[in-house]
């Protein structure tokens, strides 16, 4: 199988991009946030407080989480029901940080996401793809691009969606998500060994896109 694993912080762009590569290559898309997000949503729905370790784990040990694919777009079911809907508010972005810490979370959803890796050829999106789900990736990105750069490119698609926030928030809760995500003890988002540094502040889209593309076929005609 081929496998492109990309990793970063929040608002890096990674989602759009893998999205993108994905389609053209013919590979599955694979948004290993999303994951984590329905899981932290069914602890909100249930009243679960996120710092209790224990309740946590217990609780997400016996949700099922699945994907399925409509039109090619990824939606994740939570113990059968799609919750695509529900799983990008700034409330579940935190709570799914504060949970993703638990080693008994990352253990149940990692085995779901190498499965995935060694039955279809994948782009993977999330923070230890390269360097602990994927190994053996044939590509690894690390994707990143300066916070204000990322907290902007949030506030814009909010505001597109019609939703009122504020950038200074904006850009706090993602320094606050970025620093959880990077210091903690199981997984933290780092860049691979192997992986390639991309900063897509000064980048358009397409531009992203088409340095990975070269990446992967130099890759492929290996
Ligand atoms: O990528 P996204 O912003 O949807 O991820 C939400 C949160 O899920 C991240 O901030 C991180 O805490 C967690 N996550 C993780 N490992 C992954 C993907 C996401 O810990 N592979």
């Amino acid at each position: 199988m081929f496998q492109v694993a990309i990793d970063g912080p929040a608002g890096a762009g990674k989602s759009t991009i893998a999205k993108i590569l994905a389609e053209e290559l013919g590979f599955i898309y694979v948004d290993t946030g999303a994951m984590y997000r329905a899981m932290a949503l069914s602890c909100l729905r249930n009243g679960i407080d996120v710092e209790d370790k224990e309740a946590v784990v217990e609780h997400c040990k016996q949700r099922k989480v699945s994907l399925n694919y409509e039109n090619g777009e990824q939606q994740v079911l939570l113990d059968e029901e799609n919750v695509n809907a529900y799983i990008r508010t700034e409330e579940v972005s935190q709570a799914t940080s504060a949970i993703s810490i638990y080693e008994g979370v990352r253990e149940k959803l990692l085995n779901l996401q190498q499965q995935l890796g060694q039955e279809h050829n994948v782009v993977m999106d999330g923070r230890d793809i390269g360097t602990n789900v994927l190994k053996d990736a044939q590509v690894k990105i690390y994707l990143t691009a300066s916070v204000q750069t990322r907290a902007k490119r949030r506030y814009e698609e909010l505001v597109k969606k019609g939703m009122e926030c504020n950038l200074k928030e904006i850009e706090e809760d993602i320094k606050e998500r970025d620093y959880r995500d990077m210091h903690r003890e199981i997984a933290p988002l780092k860049q691979a060994e192997q992986a390639v540094y991309l900063d897509s502040s000064e980048l358009a889209i397409e531009q992203v896109v088409e340095k990975i593309r070269k990446i992967i076929e130099d890759r492929k005609n290996l």
